[in-house]
């Protein structure tokens, strides 16, 4: 799993998405990640690098659960919230890199549901809350076949973000 992708966040913003999932239970939870992909090592096989590029998340943008029909087990992030999630971006310097939710009562793996909304490229942060309680945290992307997602490793930098 050497080539397993990583993301970087901080404790703190770890701790804003599982405050969240709790706040919002039972029902899901979900925002937006803002950050960047690192630069590339340099001297290295470009192909590899991109493989192994890092993401760090540098700030959350918490948006509303729009599904008023299911709201407990489902999210959906609008074109205006893409188009909010974009300017709150900018305004760090950032851009949007992925986007989070919260699964009540569900182990913190991505539904169907989720893989046929998920987009490409983008993070997927999963929060697993059991009984108003926040528990695992996983990360995936969609495969390049759209047909699954992959897990991200998730590093939790304890230093204050950049
Ligand atoms: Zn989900």
């Amino acid at each position: 799993m050497a080539d397993e992708p990583t993301i970087w966040i901080s404790g703190r913003l770890v701790e804003k998405i599982r405050a969240h999932g709790a706040e919002t239970y039972p029902h899901e939870c979900c925002g937006a990640l803002l950050g960047r992909d690192s630069g590339v090592v340099a001297g290295s096989d470009p192909n590899k690098d991109a493989l192994n590029a890092e993401r760090e998340i540098l700030e959350l943008l918490p948006l509303v659960n729009r599904r008023d029909d299911s709201p407990h087990n489902r999210f959906s992030v609008t074109a205006d919230d893409v188009r909010a999630a974009e300017k709150a971006a900018r305004e760090h310097g950032l851009d949007v890199v992925g986007w989070y939710h919260s699964h009540p009562d569900h182990p913190a793996r991505p539904s169907q549901y989720d893989r046929d909304h998920a987009w490409p490229w983008y993070s997927y942060i999963i929060v697993s809350v059991q009984k108003g309680a926040p528990q695992d945290m996983t990360s995936w992307r969609l495969t390049d076949n759209r047909e699954g997602f992959s897990p991200e490793g998730i590093e939790i930098r304890h230093r204050a973000a950049v």
